[in-house]
């Protein structure tokens, strides 16, 4: 992905001078620089930006390129992507477990921030972090709001985390605490609930911690008519970063992934077949750049467009959608509102996919060959 890159007008003119019979994921990045200045315009604290949901090098050069300085990271091959394509950024790493090897190797890669939510994973980090690394307690609330909830896997409890924080400051580390809501979180009082808990937290333990970093889960667009609140979210965070612990609250941080590079991105699959007036066979679905549906619901913002490029605008009709692997799974949950005069060889754009989409694709069945285009407008 160099210089010599080739930039498309749109979607539609790269489809019509090329008729791809393969996906094609197409990114903004323009889109990506305004999503980037619409988290540091509106947020009120820092942002970093969690490398996992899309880790291209057009997404994080275009991200450094709005101002977004900080990246989430969460293995060593995160961290070489990220200073391989943003020399010097400042690296957090927020895997809270960490083989003693991925330890030495974020050493070496400058890390400042590291999250931990046990007295183990913080023993492990002793020996070998410099002592002006912030660690950062992170802790779980049994709070719904996201579609998609990490809460079980990590995050201690709160008094745990008390403990935490003790020990943290104890050992001489900076002081932090961190929460994620889980993902496509679309209820600013998850947000409010983790950060009054928080406050608590650093009262019970007598611990002033330094940054409160209130993780990612910021929603994207999924549902065309109901795009999402983030400035609703951006202030309800800061009124509650204040009630909680008063004027003089920590730095807040956030950490986004979905929601900085989801609109970024257009998807382009080809109808392979339309079977019996009403199944659609795609050349793309779960096992590719739809891997999310089945579990967070299918994108219905899509748009259908003639080999020619010229948008299909007839009625439409529900359908069926199935993927091209030979996995009765590889279904669109529900059905789609598609276009009645559709016909095979045209071209299904769903948009706003950029977050977990490229990033877990399989050649599974032999498909997944997601080719990637780069243009000036997503519009069709
Ligand atoms: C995945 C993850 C994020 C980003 O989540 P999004 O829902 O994509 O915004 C942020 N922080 C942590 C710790 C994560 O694991």
């Amino acid at each position: 992905m160099g210089l010599q890159q080739e930039f498309w007008e749109t979607p539609s003119a790269h489809i019509r001078a090329t008729r791809p019979d393969h996906p094609v994921i197409y990114a903004a990045p323009e889109m990506l620089q305004a999503s980037a200045r619409r988290f540091i315009d509106g947020f009120p604290g820092l942002v970093s930006y969690a490398v996992k949901a899309n880790p291209d090098p057009v997404v994080l050069a275009n991200l450094a390129a709005a101002g977004v300085v900080t990246f989430d990271v969460a293995s060593p091959q995160e961290m070489a992507m990220v200073q391989s394509a943003v020399p010097g950024a400042v690296m957090h790493y927020n895997n809270p477990v960490r083989s003693v090897d991925e330890i030495a190797q974020s050493v070496a890669f400058g890390v400042t921030s590291y999250s931990i939510d046990s007295l183990s994973e913080l023993a492990k980090l002793a020996p070998s972090v410099s002592r002006r690394c912030e660690v950062a307690v992170r802790f779980k609330l049994p709070v719904a709001g996201a579609v998609y909830d990490f809460g079980d896997k990590f995050g201690a409890t709160a008094d745990q985390a008390v403990v935490l924080l003790q020990e943290v400051a104890a050992l001489g580390f900076t002081p932090a605490m961190t929460f994620h809501p889980g993902t496509q979180c679309t209820d600013p009082a998850a947000w409010r609930a983790y950060i009054l808990a928080a406050a608590d937290i650093a009262k019970a333990a007598g611990v002033k911690p330094a940054r409160l970093n209130v993780g990612g889960g910021f929603p994207s667009h999924r549902q065309s008519g109901n795009a999402p609140q983030l400035d609703v979210i951006f202030s309800a965070i800061k009124a509650a970063g204040v009630q909680g612990f008063g004027p003089d609250h920590p730095v807040l941080l956030c950490e986004p992934g979905r929601a900085m590079v989801a609109e970024g991105f257009t998807l382009a699959t080809r109808v392979k077949a339309i079977r019996d007036g009403a199944h659609v066979f795609l050349n793309d679905g779960i096992y590719g750049g739809l891997a999310e549906a089945p579990l967070m619901g299918t994108i219905d913002r899509t748009t259908v467009i003639r080999p020619d490029g010229m948008p299909r605008t007839g009625p439409v009709l529900n359908r069926v959608v199935f993927g091209p692997t030979c996995d009765s799974l590889d279904r669109l949950p529900g059905t789609l509102r598609l276009p009645s005069d559709m016909v095979e060889g045209d071209y299904v754009l769903f948009h706003g996919v950029g977050a977990y989409s490229t990033a877990t694709v399989t050649r599974f069945n032999g498909y997944g060959a997601l080719e990637q285009a780069v243009v000036f407008a997503l519009s069709v």
